[in-house]
């Protein structure tokens, strides 16, 4: 038996604990490095109708006839279209969505997405994931209630929640946060008739427990307003998403090609 000094024993103890700890972090970081992914752009919409002269909000405006255009592209390309559920259930079971797949969302549920999107996506079947703001509801120049379900029964349409009443979550305290994120889930559920699988940050903003909280309410993923188009389970609750502004033609194709 050899018999080792106490010094020696101990510094090969703490250097093997050091080394498995090191392992350890490693091994879980290249699980996260190699966490599955997919590139599927997440278009992000506003108003489809042609910006009032005094606006100062343009960017937020499309003329619709550009939006056909752009149905028109994705048709011609033959991209295939998704709901955010769909993507983040793809992403859940890491089964891909069908190659060239992309999602088109609307937010803040303007009259305008009844009245012009809508009947555009039906002649294209191109699908949708509109985020509503509960309290804008039958209100001048937002969908009613009415409208919603009729959208919310159509094979084209997927709603999802943009909180109550559109405050940033940002500044809210964790109660008023639950009320906004998790609350207006059933609410919407009730008034739509349909299952609220995901979620949409006003203005983009959020913070660590705005994320639990759309987590623990049950929704399968939130989206903001940053930029990206690769997703993946790590930020479900954090999903990117792009503008795809005025462009037109073989201009919109050829930047949707490059996502791809
Ligand atoms: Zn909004």
């Amino acid at each position: 038996m050899i018999i080792y000094p106490l010094k020696f024993v101990k510094s090969v103890k703490v250097s093997f604990i050091l080394t498995f700890i090191f392992l350890f972090f490693m091994a879980s970081n290249a699980k996260a490095a190699t966490a599955y992914s997919q590139n599927v752009p997440i278009l992000m919409y506003h108003y489809i109708e042609v910006a009032p002269a005094t606006s100062t909000l343009k960017g937020l405006y499309l003329n619709p006839k550009i939006f056909a255009n752009q149905l028109q592209e994705i048709k011609n390309n033959k991209y295939k279209s998704a709901f955010v559920s769909e993507l983040a259930k793809s992403l859940i079971s890491k089964k891909p969505l069908a190659s060239s797949s992309l999602v088109l969302t609307f937010d803040d549920g303007y009259e305008d997405f009844y009245t012009e999107a809508y009947p555009l996506l039906k002649k294209y079947e191109i699908k949708a994931t509109v985020y509503i703001i509960i309290n804008a509801l039958d209100k001048p120049g937002y969908l009613t209630k009415d409208q919603v379900r009729e959208l919310a029964a159509s094979k084209f349409i997927e709603i999802g929640s943009h909180t109550f009443n559109h405050l940033d979550l940002k500044t809210l305290n964790n109660r008023k946060a639950g009320f906004e994120i998790v609350n207006s889930k059933k609410a919407l559920e009730n008034i739509s008739g349909k299952q609220i699988l995901s979620f949409c940050y006003p203005y983009g903003h959020y913070n660590d427990y705005d994320i639990k909280l759309a987590q623990e309410a049950g929704y399968l993923a939130s989206l903001t307003t940053n930029a990206g188009f690769k997703h993946s389970i790590l930020d479900i609750h954090t999903l990117t998403r792009l503008r795809p502004d005025s462009r037109r033609g073989s201009e919109f194709s050829k930047w949707l090609k490059m996502l791809f």
